[in-house]
């Protein structure tokens, strides 16, 4: 342990309590008010349940057309802490956090006991509030795929005016009116700080041929870019605050430290929810309808709960079926990353003490610097390996100017659950100045399946991603290893002095560098990008208007509702989603006895 160590052992150390003291002081005024002030009214137009990515977009343009609605979250407020980007690998395992693991995988994430970590966030705002603020869209095939698949109104052309409708983009692009919104509530950037690095990246994705520039415009088939991210003024731009919280105290009822334990069903009607807050369950109702937004673990096992599932797995856990519907909790996708580690010239990555240095904060006062890196990633891009036969690319490059070596094992690793075993391997490289390449699979074929563990509402439900149970997956990391090789070849890199690191301990005794070394290398080090989604997919268990099949006033709007995984991260695609959802919902609405003179029942895009 040397001096960096000590130096951000007094820095960093106290991070994690301070956001755990901020978590408990919110839990415990929540309480105080809850106990001392009036009773919320127990219905309202509509129910939202979940504010996270997709949830705060809904409830805040329902909310914004006039509507009455109760937003019921699981978490509570963010604090303000959560907001500074440099700091967002602390607010995994903390109390914001559901902190999921999947069953032990056969085939993947060995390095961390085959068992894949799934930071998901529990606090106003959902994962939109815990991610690395990436903004990506996919490719424009993604949605058209879907619109193929019999999903009417999902085509590409159909869903960019919502990406443009929420997005705020600051600062000059090319083709900016074609691809981007500006006056949304989403504010996008790319000029917040990047670790020097990332420049010789760009560079090499040149030299082998790629140009950088846009890749939610014309580069979505293949280019480098500087990455886009969902920050405004040094700030993470969270949905509950973009989209949600302007009409908090009028519109908008929110219901923090709230589980929601089921729907409440008359018949095959939703007619409400039952959640339980400080010990105390209690039951909403919903004029108009319910709105499952709790995300693609939460929502799937909400509907489980309420009986909605398939039938003889309900029977298993003990839950009475109402509607017997396979599909619930099936076709679970999530994109997979390969951390490759290089080492280069000093000063190119992030400094592991700028947190000491009065320029740190104050270049954050007026909004940049280092504490703007949105979590050491400065470049992204979509590129193809040798194997793809697709115009999409079947690889999006995370491209870093950090390592698990960075931070001398105080975050990163610790996010990863990898085995101490590892540690002596990272632990080489912390006097250096090191990055990663993390090749991310755009679409990878194994899917897997999100079950009941118990009818106990608390209990985290089995999730099963079956990584790599797809040959296809595992060629398709071991030619993107290929290609990131060649990356490393390349004179940008060279001229940084750029060196993958040596064999890892857990493959060393196959050969460095050899096919076998790396398969083991893909199988140990696989993790996921934290993107899942699927399990209440449109057209199995959603129709195209995001109405659950068979259940008259419940709807999805999430990440589970997509029917194949998009290749790109997948917050913006689900901010649209929740747009998409809005506007549909309005269509929809039809006019209640009770309509205030307020409520608007046309909808304007
Ligand atoms: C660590 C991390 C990094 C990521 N990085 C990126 C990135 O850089 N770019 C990108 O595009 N995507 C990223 N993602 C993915 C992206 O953030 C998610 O796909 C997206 O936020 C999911 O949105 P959602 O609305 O489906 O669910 P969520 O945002 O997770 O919202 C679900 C909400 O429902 C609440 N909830 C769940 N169950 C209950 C219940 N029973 N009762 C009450 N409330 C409940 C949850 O607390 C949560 O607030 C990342 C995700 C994580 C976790």
């Amino acid at each position: 342990m040397n001096i960096t160590w000590w130096l951000l052992l007094l820095t960093a150390g106290p991070i994690p309590f301070i956001l755990s003291l901020c978590f408990y002081w919110s839990w415990f005024t929540s309480y105080l008010s809850y106990l001392v002030s009036p009773a919320s009214p127990s219905t309202y137009d509509y129910i939202v349940a979940g504010a996270g990515s997709a949830g705060c977009v809904v409830a805040g343009r329902l909310a914004e057309a006039g509507h009455s609605v109760l937003l019921i979250e699981a978490g509570g407020p963010a604090p303000a802490m959560a907001h500074v980007p440099g700091l967002v690998g602390f607010l995994q395992n903390s109390p914001l956090d559901w902190a999921y693991r999947t069953e032990v995988q056969e085939h993947a994430t060995l390095g961390a006991g085959g068992v894949s970590s799934w930071p998901r966030g529990k606090v106003l705002g959902g994962s939109s509030m815990l991610n690395y603020m990436f903004y990506i869209r996919g490719n424009r095939r993604d949605y058209d795929e879907w619109r193929d698949m019999g999903l009417e109104g999902w085509g590409y052309k159909d869903v960019m005016p919502f990406f443009k409708k929420s997005e705020n983009f600051k600062g000059e692009i090319e083709s900016k009116e074609k691809y981007h919104g500006t006056g949304g509530r989403l504010t996008v950037y790319k000029d917040n700080w990047k670790e020097p690095i990332t420049e010789a990246y760009l560079k090499a994705g040149e030299e082998l041929g790629y140009k950088t520039g846009d890749i939610n415009g014309e580069l979505q088939d293949g280019g480098f870019t500087p990455s886009h991210v969902t920050m405004d003024n040094g700030y993470r731009t969270g949905t509950y605050k973009a989209f949600a919280e302007q009409y908090v105290g009028d519109k908008i009822t929110v219901s923090t430290f709230s589980h929601v334990n089921k729907v409440v069903l008359e018949g095959k009607k939703a007619v409400g929810v039952e959640l339980t807050r400080f010990g105390k369950t209690e039951v909403y109702r919903a004029r108009q309808e319910v709105i499952l937004s709790a995300g693609s673990i939460g929502s799937p096992q909400i509907l489980m709960l309420s009986g909605i599932g398939d039938k003889d797995h309900l029977q298993e856990v003990g839950v009475e079926s109402v509607h017997h519907l396979p599909g619930v909790g099936q076709n679970l996708q999530d994109h997979i990353l390969l951390p490759i580690n290089i080492d280069f010239n000093d000063g190119l990555g992030i400094d592991p003490l700028a947190a000491l240095y009065p320029s740190t904060f104050l270049s954050y006062l007026s909004g940049g610097g280092p504490l703007t890196s949105s979590g050491g990633c400065g470049g992204l891009a979509h590129v193809h390996t040798e194997l793809n036969t697709d115009p999409r690319p079947d690889i999006q490059y995370h491209l870093a100017g950090t390592s698990f070596a960075t931070d001398h094992g105080f975050v990163l690793a610790k996010n990863f659950g990898f085995l101490p075993s590892a540690w002596p391997w990272f632990a080489g490289h912390t006097h250096r100045s090191s990055g990663m390449l993390l090749p991310t699979l755009s679409r990878p074929e194994s899917s897997g399946f999100i079950k009941l563990r118990s009818s106990n509402p608390r209990d985290h439900p089995i999730i099963q991603p079956n990584y790599l149970t797809k040959q296809k997956d595992l060629d398709t990391f071991l030619s993107s290893v290929n290609l990131t090789l060649r990356l490393l070849e390349t004179d940008a890199m060279k001229a940084v002095g750029a060196e993958l690191w040596e064999a890892d301990p857990f493959c060393e005794h196959l050969g460095f560098k050899t096919g076998a070394y790396w398969e083991c290398y893909v199988k140990h080090y696989v993790s996921t990008v934290y993107h899942p989604v699927g399990t209440c997919a449109m057209g199995s268990v959603l129709d195209t208007r995001l109405r659950v099949e068979g259940i008259k006033g419940l709807r999805v709007v999430d990440g589970s509702v997509m029917p194949k995984i998009v290749g790109g991260n997948t917050n913006a695609p689900i901010i649209m989603i929740g747009e998409k959802a809005a506007h549909m919902i309005l269509e929809d609405f039809v006019e209640a006895d009770d309509k205030t003179e307020n409520t608007k029942s046309r909808n304007e895009l």
